[in-house]
């Protein structure tokens, strides 16, 4: 038996919970690390594990992130993720999402969900059928904030991008500014969507090359090989797509002044990070740069438990405060030596309290 509490992810998690209902054919892992600042919120992430140990590996990884990724957005919420296991065919059942759901409402509030990768706005509102403690629903309205975080973690991404042009390469405008981005879906689409407004130069890749192609067209970009992006030549590289694509390899090959994207762990090791500030390159530390969706998704959250309707302004100005909080990284940074992520790290674990 593999005794999880001992592996190098775990890092003092209030709850691990393993749930399993064979009528649907549910495995998921709910995992709350930290709910110092309140209940653990964060994403369920819908996925193919050819390890199931890997399935834990993320639990552990992206709900501490997250207690990361609330506290330094300023949220009144704790970091919690869950990740439910897909067999090879990516099969997704009502019957599983109402198991879920059901799981989730049993811990009482301990765990608020909403959407993460592989899982749609039509399934968190299947899940809401069975329990209040969920977020990221759809919504009627254009100044009615909520629904898909997607596009407000684009915006945040946009906004601190524009904020690492400032301080690595003190440009005001992101006119000829060359971004490479690594995914082109939910969050990197929207990123690349938002740069090309203001003029920036884009090079796009995903592993659904179709994808990237007709983005590419439509943005009048270049689409490359996913295998061919991270080294690009370029300003900025944009990870959009899955984590720890920052390791000893990856590093090595790019060809960037700038690291901003919304990939959560991106940074394959802990010394990676420091690898990449020995390199001069300037890492955005990425659950400070993507806590665009999360807001939403909180904002969303407490708005309906107070019976209201969430404003959308309220969302843009809360995401707008992501580049003064990457600044002040930048510039603890730039003081005292220290790599930006450890930075970050530091700050973020003073406010959790460990
Ligand atoms: P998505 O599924 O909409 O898009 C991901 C894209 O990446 C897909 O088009 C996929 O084909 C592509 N991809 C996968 N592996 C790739 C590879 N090796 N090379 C190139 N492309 C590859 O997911 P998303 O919502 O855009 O999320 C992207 C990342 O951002 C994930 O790491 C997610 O955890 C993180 N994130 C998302 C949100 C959100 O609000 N959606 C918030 C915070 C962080």
């Amino acid at each position: 038996m593999t005794a999880f509490w001992t592996e190098p992810d775990y890092d003092d998690h209030e709850l691990v919970e393993v749930v399993r209902e064979p009528k649907s054919g549910l495995t998921a892992i709910i995992a709350v690390h930290s709910s110092h600042l309140g209940p653990g919120a964060g994403g369920t992430r819908f996925w193919h594990y050819a390890e199931p140990k890997n399935a834990m590996r993320d639990a552990l990884r992206l709900s501490r992130g997250m207690s990361y990724k609330n506290a330094m957005a300023g949220l009144p919420m704790g970091g919690g993720k869950a990740v439910i296991l897909a067999d090879d065919k990516g099969t997704k059942t009502p019957e599983m999402l109402i198991a879920f759901a059901d799981a989730v409402e049993a811990l009482g509030g301990r765990y608020v969900t909403a959407e993460d990768v592989g899982i749609s706005e039509a399934d968190m509102a299947r899940v809401a059928e069975r329990t209040q403690y969920v977020s990221g629903l759809p919504v009627e309205g254009k100044d009615a904030a909520g629904g898909d975080p997607g596009p407000f973690t684009a915006m945040g991404i946009y906004h601190g991008i524009k904020a690492a042009v400032r301080h690595k390469l003190g440009k005001d405008s992101l006119d000829g500014v060359h971004v490479a981005i690594q995914g082109t879906g939910s969050v990197g689409g929207g990123v690349a969507r938002l740069l090309a407004k203001d003029g920036a130069r884009l090079t796009l890749a995903d592993i659904d090359a179709a994808r990237a192609e007709a983005l590419a067209r439509e943005l009048g970009g270049k689409a490359v090989a996913s295998d061919a992006i991270m080294s690009v030549s370029c300003d900025v590289f944009s990870p959009n797509a899955l984590g720890a694509i920052l390791d000893d390899e990856g590093i090595a090959r790019l060809d960037c002044k700038i690291v901003a994207g919304g990939a959560n762990n991106q940074l394959a090791r802990a010394h990676h990070g420091p690898m990449l500030a020995e390199r001069g390159i300037l890492y955005a530390p990425d659950y400070v740069i993507n806590a665009g969706g999360i807001i939403s998704v909180t904002l969303e959250y407490l708005a309906r438990t107070d019976g209201q309707a969430c404003d959308i302004n309220d969302v843009r100005e809360r995401i707008a405060t992501i580049p003064g909080r990457l600044e002040q990284i930048w510039q603890e940074s730039d003081r005292s030596g220290v790599s930006p992520d450890q930075v970050a790290d530091r700050m973020a674990q003073e406010l959790i309290g460990r």
